[in-house]
């Protein structure tokens, strides 16, 4: 049989535990979450996602964005604007955005760009303190200030950029194995 009230003793009980051990342990450890920001930081855990940041590989040239525009068309509040580059001379689309631009003050932090591009591109960013005196320009991000290496990708992200870096090279293999074998043996004259 059970006695009437015994469960809000129990639940009782246990806020009174949590409440007195806060006291003693780390916030990252079930303590007092309450951290004095900025001075103290609470730690990210690495699927916290904020603004979506444009990858690199080695120097901001090398961005692997081809400018295709899915993340663009599928943006809910269309808040991305990218207008593909072309090639000096010829005017043949370039495969490289010439602009490429994100509204942060309509980004929903949804993460849909992430999830559609098809060249692991664009990704959820960590940074969380953006700050403006204007939103209609001051937080139209250009390409420039989303660019961000992969090594910082590696480093906040890494349960996400390691195999990301693991199908690319092993991509990267399989298509130098095909130009290989498909490149006739040279004859001596
Ligand atoms: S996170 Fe969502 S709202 Fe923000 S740019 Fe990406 S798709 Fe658009
Ligand atoms: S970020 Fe990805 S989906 Fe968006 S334009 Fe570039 S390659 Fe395409």
């Amino acid at each position: 049989m059970t006695l009437f009230g015994t469960g809000v003793l129990k639940g009782l009980i246990v806020t009174l535990k949590n409440f007195a051990t806060s006291y003693f342990r780390k916030p990252d450890n079930g303590g007092i979450f309450t951290v004095q920001y900025p001075e103290e930081r609470a730690k990210e855990i690495e699927s916290f996602r904020n603004f979506p940041f444009l990858v690199y590989d080695g120097t901001p040239e090398k961005i692997r964005c081809v400018a295709c525009g899915i993340c663009e068309r599928e943006c809910p509040p269309k808040c991305i604007h990218i207008v593909m580059e072309t090639e000096a001379g010829t005017g043949k689309p370039a495969k490289r955005p010439a602009v490429f631009e994100i509204d942060y003050g309509l980004c929903m932090n949804c993460g849909m760009c992430e999830d559609v591009c098809p060249f692991d591109s664009i990704y959820m960013d960590h940074a969380f303190e953006v700050t403006a005196s204007d939103r209609t320009q001051e937080l139209v991000r250009p390409k420039e200030t989303l660019l961000k290496s992969n090594d910082y990708f590696l480093k906040i992200r890494p349960g996400t950029a390691t195999p990301v870096d693991q199908k690319r090279r092993a991509a990267e293999e399989k298509k130098k194995t095909a130009q290989a074998a498909a490149t006739p043996p040279k004859t001596n004259p």
